[in-house]
């Protein structure tokens, strides 16, 4: 007998997936941190991953490390601020399913003492990277008729940051362009959504979140009361990737512990 109630059977099958078997997934800033923790659970959950960042060295390591987990991957060296490379390279990838825009650089300074060279710097990197990313992979997406771009975004997409205004506008800037893309390629069968992570224990974080004066301002912010790890942000990026999140479409997944329900 099939119990079936506006299209849900309470058999296994009825339920959509929560893996990615088969899909082709490209994650950006994969060599460290968070975009190495996506490759590697994208990986996990089935999907060929083209790893991105710069240093050869070490998406090679997290190649390896897939390949000999079962997996299947490759290394990608782009610089994403480099429209020219990033339209080689993404033009070579036949089709893709998901995409992590992950790269990011972090830059922290006081209005006052900003330097032209960090702001050309985050300008760059995470929001002209993030977007020349995008549209080579949408140029991809479009024709298919599927897939899902899941932007890296942060609380401080959410709220401002004294001595991080530069960094936390970058983040803003991610909140506005996964909105108005999800609107613009939702005809097209591509979704895109953000995640929002707290602070996250990282190559980029670690020397900031083990200071007591920064670390223990983040961490009063948290409601749960501890820094996030890797593994606390590639479920979301997992199942947002996911047919499971097949209605999720422009909005962003905060992994941030209650920080921004205050
Ligand atoms: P991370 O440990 O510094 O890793 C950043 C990755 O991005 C590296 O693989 C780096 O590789 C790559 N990258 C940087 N610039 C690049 C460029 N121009 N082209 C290609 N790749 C580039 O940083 P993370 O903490 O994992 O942060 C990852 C993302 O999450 C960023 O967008 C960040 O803003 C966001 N985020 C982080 C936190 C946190 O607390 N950690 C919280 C919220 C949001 P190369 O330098 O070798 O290129």
């Amino acid at each position: 007998m099939c119990l079936c109630l506006y299209g849900l059977a309470m058999n296994e099958t009825s339920f959509p997936s929560m893996r990615v078997d088969g899909q082709v997934a490209l994650v950006t800033g994969a060599g460290r941190g968070i975009g190495r923790g996506c490759a590697l659970a994208l990986a996990n959950a089935g999907a060929e991953v083209i790893v991105m960042s710069r240093t050869a060295a070490e998406l090679d390591e997290v190649v390896a490390d897939i390949r000999n987990n079962g997996g299947v991957a490759r290394a990608i060296v782009c610089d994403v601020s480099d429209s020219a490379s990033v339209k080689a390279q993404i033009s070579r990838i036949n089709n893709l399913d998901i995409l992590v825009n992950n790269a990011g650089v972090s830059k922290a300074s006081s209005l006052v003492d900003l330097t032209e060279e960090d702001l050309d710097t985050l300008l760059q990197v995470n929001c002209r990277g993030a977007v020349l990313v995008a549209q080579a992979v949408a140029k991809i997406m479009k024709p298919q008729g599927s897939g899902v771009i899941i932007n890296m975004s942060s609380t401080f997409g959410k709220n401002g940051r004294p001595n991080n205004s530069i960094y936390a506008a970058t983040k803003h800037f991610i909140e506005g362009f996964t909105k108005s893309i999800a609107v613009e390629l939702a005809p097209s069968g591509v979704r895109v959504v953000a995640v929002g992570p707290t602070a996250i224990d990282t190559p980029m974080t670690h020397d900031r979140l083990i200071d007591p004066a920064i670390g223990g301002d983040l961490l009063a912010r948290i409601p749960m009361g501890r820094f996030g790890q890797v593994s606390d942000v590639v479920g979301a990026v997992v199942f947002l990737a996911s047919p499971a999140a097949g209605l999720i479409n422009g909005t962003t997944l905060m992994v941030d512990g209650g920080w921004t329900a205050q």
